[in-house]
């Protein structure tokens, strides 16, 4: 057993898609954009302006609590945060400090199988700093992005390692995503994340000082320094040295290491007190309800859903849940395919019947389905497709899962077809099969004949297999698909080979 155990809880700050900043009417679509050319006097912090709540910023973040399991205060307060930074024209930062817009929260996440669930401490509201430019010896400061609205969420101390950490930290950009409310890309630094470790001796519950560790710009650097200071600080705590304050350290991503900055200042040093400009944000009913009702289908339950109405395996579902865009693609195929199923049987789909047919048969089909979208259409498509580009309907798609499913056509015919269909030459796979003469040869005769054929042409062979050298079969199934132009399906050639062979 490991001697020390890891304790983790992250900060992350994400950055609301809005059309305007926090307080006042300024864009808060800075890219492209000129520096100093989306600001006005609020956010610039000129005396006597007063700012104003952006109301679908609040509706963003709620939605965001919504998704973290948080219970929502009806009443909660802005407070200024007060420092001394070129970045902060006013001097002090609009956030919220004792009374957060919500609090007492949980996400469920699920990796390998292994399902955890992490507390969330709070989430509040607050705008951002403008950005310092270092160039040339000179710092300039870019106050586009100073004022635009942030939510911050504080997770518990609940991770235990760094993988952990990063898993969380996907799955939250996967759920902004799907809410709409963050591109959360901590590249573009429209997600970010402080990341607080502490070490303590295996077994124990108490908490000790712990590291902030911070300028970390991609999932994988969370996880390099986290991983950085499990290692620093379990020397420290091998040669009695133990952290004793807590202290904020810089990842440096050239050397792999973390360096020190500073030991924290507490929050006292903030002079946090209540901002006088705003009035309490109330969440009325009328709001909470509009919130709850432009909730989408969160990811895992997506997940969960797929795993239970296709029977598909988890590691798939996931796969799918990670390109929205594909799993509405996804089920539009299986749709279709459900009710061909029942078409085909001439049941009618309300019925007991339907329903065990459907149990019988999704997960065959789903899987087929699940191939042929990721495996096969995945492999025509390059890195930067876009599915709205896509020439293919779920219609046509689930007609060629249709004729390969019931051996119409084997698979490399299929993959013909489906190169067709993608080149947006002819959407029919069908028609496709039949000019291009795919379909599958399923008339025992002509089978029997290709048999008796490929059994004269190859005498060697032939006497070797019935010597016993058994995996020669192999070769002769492969001459029964040259001589049926691929048309043949190759297990019933090989049975039927075998049969002629005896
Ligand atoms: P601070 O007073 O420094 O703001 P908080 O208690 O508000 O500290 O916690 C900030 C973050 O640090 C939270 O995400 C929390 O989960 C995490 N954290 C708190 N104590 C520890 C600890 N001993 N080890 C690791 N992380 C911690
Ligand atoms: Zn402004
Ligand atoms: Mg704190």
């Amino acid at each position: 057993m490991a001697k020390y155990e890891t304790v983790i809880g992250l900060e992350i700050h994400l950055q609301l898609k809005t059309e305007s900043k926090m307080f006042c009417h300024c864009s808060n679509d800075a890219e492209n954009q000129a520096p100093n050319s989306l600001v006005c006097p609020i956010c610039l912090g000129h005396p006597g302006t007063l700012p104003t709540v952006n109301k679908e910023a609040v509706k963003q973040a709620l939605m965001m609590s919504l998704a973290l399991n948080l219970k929502i205060n009806k009443k909660s307060k802005f407070d200024r945060k007060n420092y001394f930074y070129p970045d902060l024209p006013k001097g002090y930062q609009i956030s919220q400090f004792d009374e957060p817009l919500a609090q007492n929260g949980h996400l469920v996440i699920e990796s390998s199988g292994q399902t955890w669930s992490i507390g969330i401490e709070r989430l509040h509201l607050e705008e951002d700093a403008a950005k310092n430019i270092h160039r040339n010896g000179k710092t300039l400061v870019d106050f586009n992005r100073g004022g635009t609205p942030l939510a911050e969420i504080v997770t518990q101390p609940d991770f235990k390692s760094p993988a952990e950490a990063k898993e969380f930290l996907i799955q939250m950009r996967l759920i902004a995503r799907y809410l709409g409310v963050s591109d959360a890309d901590m590249e573009k630094g429209n997600m970010r994340c402080d990341a607080n470790v502490s070490l303590r001796p295996a077994g124990d519950h108490d908490f000790y000082p712990k590291t902030e560790i911070k300028n970390l710009n991609s999932f994988k650097a969370v996880e390099r320094a986290l991983e950085f200071e499990e290692k620093r600080q379990a020397q420290l705590w091998d040669e009695g040295k133990a952290p004793t304050i807590t202290e904020t350290r810089g990842w440096d991503e050239g050397k792999g290491e973390t360096v020190l900055q500073r030991s924290k200042e507490g929050f006292a040093d903030y002079r946090y007190f209540p901002e006088p400009d705003l009035p309490p944000l109330i969440v009325s009913e009328k709001l909470l309800t509009l919130v709850n009702s432009a909730m989408p289908e969160l990811p895992l339950a997506k997940k969960d859903r797929f795993v239970q109405e296709y029977g598909l395996e988890s590691k798939d579902a996931w796969v799918l849940v990670y390109q929205r865009k594909w799993a509405n693609y996804f089920e539009g195929v299986m749709s279709d395919l459900r009710a061909w199923l029942f078409k085909v049987d001439g049941i009618s789909p309300d019925t007991d019947q339907a329903t065990e047919l459907w149990e019988k048969n999704k997960a065959k089909l789903s899987k087929t389905a699940f191939a042929w979208l990721t495996s096969e259409l995945f492999g025509l498509i390059g890195n930067d497709f876009k599915i709205e580009d896509l020439k293919i309907s779920a219609e046509n798609m689930a007609e060629l899962i249709k004729l390969v499913y019931q051996k119409k056509i084997n698979s490399s015919a299929g993959q013909q077809i489906l190169k067709e269909m993608f080149s947006g030459a002819d959407d029919d796979p069908s028609r496709i099969a039949e000019r291009m003469d795919l379909a599958q040869i399923d008339d025992d005769s002509t089978l029997e004949d290709i048999a008796v054929q490929v059994i004269m042409s190859n005498p060697k062979q032939v006497e070797e297999y019935k010597a016993g050298k058994e995996p020669i079969i192999k070769f002769l199934v492969g001459q029964f698909m040259k001589e049926s132009k691929g048309k043949a399906n190759p297990q019933k050639a090989e049975e039927i080979l075998k049969k002629k062979l005896k």
